[in-house]
């Protein structure tokens, strides 16, 4: 028996094995199978090209576990090894490749991707001796046994061996036991070697017996050697899609297109995208979309690799030249994984476009599930958003899809303002707006449906895009200002006329649940009396601060609401009546003291307008000032009247809270308030 050194730098490097990614020790079985995979792959290699004359028909990997003897052993009849390839490829060749690389990614080996390329070593992570028995599958070689307890010692020896190929047999170290377990070693086979290659065996197949799950003498091989990815798209038909998703996610739902991503040149790309049916966002989240290597798995997170939005995508990308043993930060920097990138987010575009042209009946009928993809993709990534702009679909409340364009073409003439923009309307919500919409409708409008969570980001994003175009919500003003065609109109009431009933209206404003002024209309006598609008701006600034934490300045703000009252209607004319009838003579005297101090006041202005601030007589700044205390207290003094007087209007309050119950904002207290005064009312 020969023992060796393995090398001279190296006390240090099983140390560091074993400590490695201590959370992430499955992987070690991913390499241990992954380099049987490779030996009976390059036993096939060698028998197409004439250098090895026998079977290849029963190439397998088996993992076995011997509980008593404590070991875990794959086995593969691959190409084996000598014993001098034995002394190169493992004691010089990998020993320094795992050197390398854990001398290179000590601190920052959690960030490595999939932690690949510690190779062979990596069985030390988990054992306390490893041993190799192996013959080459050349013919008449002597099998070697090579044995090493995780130090920097090794023996080698002859040993027997009838057949062809290598044992690796991990003598587990006691707290990594766990790794003898049944459940325990399908759990990793079933992750990482699901779609190897080359058939996996471990253990016997089940079946249910008298109630019971029992062993059959079949062997239970664990993985699919031919996953759709890597076959042609046009051997599969859509069915074959909708099996693999299953078989990736067994508990998901249907998904609803997928794309079959197949590159080879100028790198080699192959997997199958899905785009989820967004029924249950956790499920979203759960289900990712698994990064592969040559059908070996490596890890289930993307980020850097595909462009963050699709990493709402489902599926499975194969790429061996996606760089695996670096850090994600220099990943995202690489120029193939740029350009896999680019491909991915193209080719997602494109399978996109096609649908719609050829199936545009189908592309509406998931649209609204799509959309929120679109809208990600858009929002965050300039080369998707020109690629998605001609395939992004806006849907009205009518239920009908149109592209952007088309939808313009649709509204501009009705719905163009004077200042040449184009001026959409949409709603939120369908139910809670049906008043406003119905308004717009009437009027000729059309009415977007906009109640996706990612709308007003969508739709700032539309507006900053193109500035000929601007959203309002349909309750953010009342129909006939919604889109100015002139300049603005008069409200129907003289000055005096519009002061009274200011204060006779604001008397009976809501005082909470947030800010209420009172604004002036000539709507037209069919339009209700008093409506209640939001301002598109500020809800919009909330909205957007309720997603983003650095805006909450006007997160912290109440609501702010507009209630417009219609001059025009009957209602608020008789209001008007009622009061100058009843608050006339009492304000007269005052009201006719305002204007004739007001008029005393212009005059001075005006006998001092052309001086300089200096250049006034200290008399008459006195006596401006003491017009204007007079004026305000005047002012004061009759809107206390008035307020007065508007409180006990039933007719006034009746007015206001139809117009907020319309919009749900009557509530509590008040609503209580409201149905008492609508009995007394009715009782009248
Ligand atoms: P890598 O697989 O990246 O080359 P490893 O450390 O995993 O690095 O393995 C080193 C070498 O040992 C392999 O390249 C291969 O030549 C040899 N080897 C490992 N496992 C086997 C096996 N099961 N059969 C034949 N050769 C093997």
């Amino acid at each position: 028996m020969a023992t060796g050194k393995i090398g001279v730098s190296t006390n240090d490097l099983f140390p560091i094995i074993k400590k490695f990614l201590y959370s992430d020790h499955d992987i070690f079985l991913r390499e241990i199978v992954s380099n049987a995979v490779d030996a009976t792959q390059k036993l096939k290699v060698l028998a197409t090209s004439g250098e090895f004359k026998g079977d290849t028909d029963g190439l397998r990997v088996r993992v076995k576990a011997d509980k008593a003897a404590g070991t875990l052993t794959v086995s593969d009849n691959g190409i084996g090894m000598t014993r001098e390839e034995v002394e190169k490829y493992i004691n010089q060749i990998a020993f320094s490749g795992a050197e390398e690389f854990l001398a290179k990614h000590k601190d920052d080996a959690a960030t490595i991707i999939g932690h690949f390329g510690l190779g062979f070593y990596s069985s030390f992570m988990v054992s306390d001796r490893v041993e190799i028995v192996t013959r080459s599958y050349r013919e008449g070689s002597q099998a070697v046994k090579w044995s090493c307890k995780g130090d920097p010692e090794y023996t080698l020896e002859d040993v027997e061996k009838p057949e062809r190929g290598t044992d690796i047999v991990m003598y587990l170290n006691e707290e990594e036991k766990e790794f003898l377990e049944e459940s325990k070693i399908n759990a990793l086979l079933n992750k990482y070697c699901k779609f190897l290659p080359v058939e996996i065996v471990f253990g016997k197949k089940k079946e249910w017996k008298d109630g019971k799950q029992a062993e059959t003498d079949e062997e239970q091989v664990i993985n699919d050697t031919n996953p759709a990815w890597t076959r042609k798209p046009s051997d599969l038909k859509e069915e074959d899609y909708l099996n693999f998703y299953r078989q990736l996610y067994p508990m998901g739902e249907d998904p609803l297109f997928h794309i079959h991503l197949n590159v080879d040149y100028p790198f080699t790309l192959t997997g199958i995208l899905y785009f989820p049916k967004i029924t249950n966002r956790m499920e979203i989240q759960r289900n990712k979309i698994q990064l592969y290597s040559n059908q070996v798995y490596v890890t289930d997170s993307v980020e850097g690799i595909v462009p963050e939005y699709l990493t709402l995508l489902h599926g499975v990308i194969d790429s061996p030249d996606i760089p695996l043993n670096v850090s994600r930060s220099y990943l995202q920097s690489d120029r193939n994984v740029k350009k896999i990138s680019g491909h991915i987010t193209k080719k997602v575009a494109d399978s996109l476009g096609e649908i719609f042209k050829n199936n545009r009946e189908e592309y509406e009928k998931k649209w609204d599930d799509l959309k929120v993809f679109l809208q990600y993709g858009m929002l965050t990534d300039e080369k998707f958003d020109e690629r998605a702009r001609e395939i992004f679909l806006l849907k009205n409340t009518e239920n009908k899809y149109f592209t952007l364009e088309e939808y313009d073409n649709l509204v501009k003439a009705e719905q163009t303002d004077k200042e040449n923009q184009v001026v959409n309307l949409y709603a939120t919500d369908a139910v809670e707006q049906y008043s406003y919409i119905e308004r717009a409708q009437a009027k000729g409008y059309d009415v977007l449906l906009m109640d996706g969570q990612l709308d007003t980001h969508f739709i700032n994003h539309l507006e900053q895009k193109n500035a000929d175009h601007k959203y309002l919500r349909v309750d953010s003003d009342v129909v006939e200002n919604l889109i100015r065609k002139e300049e603005s109109r008069p409200s129907g009431l003289g000055e005096a006329e519009q002061e009274e009933l200011q204060a006779v209206f604001s008397s009976q404003l809501p005082k909470e649940g947030g800010m209420y002024v009172v604004n002036f209309e000539a709507l037209g006598a069919e339009h209700d009396p008093v409506t209640v609008t939001r301002s598109e701006f500020m809800r919009r600034m909330k909205e957007m601060a309720a997603m983003n934490p650095g805006m909450g300045f006007y997160g912290a703000m109440g609501d702010q609401y507009t209630l417009v009252v219609n001059t025009d209607h009957a209602l608020v004319k008789k209001v008007l009546a009622e009061e100058q009838q009843e608050m006339g003579p009492k304000l007269e005297p005052i009201q006719f003291e305002i204007r004739s101090t007001e008029s005393k006041k212009a005059e001075l202005d005006a006998l001092n307008k052309d001086k300089k601030e200096e250049e006034v007589p200290q008399v008459d700044k006195d006596r401006l000032k003491e017009y204007e205390e007079q004026i305000r207290n005047m002012r004061q003094q009759r809107d206390q009247l008035l307020t007065t007087y508007g409180e006990n209007q039933q007719v006034v309050g009746q007015l206001i809270d139809l117009a907020l119950l319309a919009n749900g904002l009557l509530k509590g207290e008040a609503l209580n308030r409201f149905v008492k005064r609508s009995v007394d009312l009715i009782e009248k």
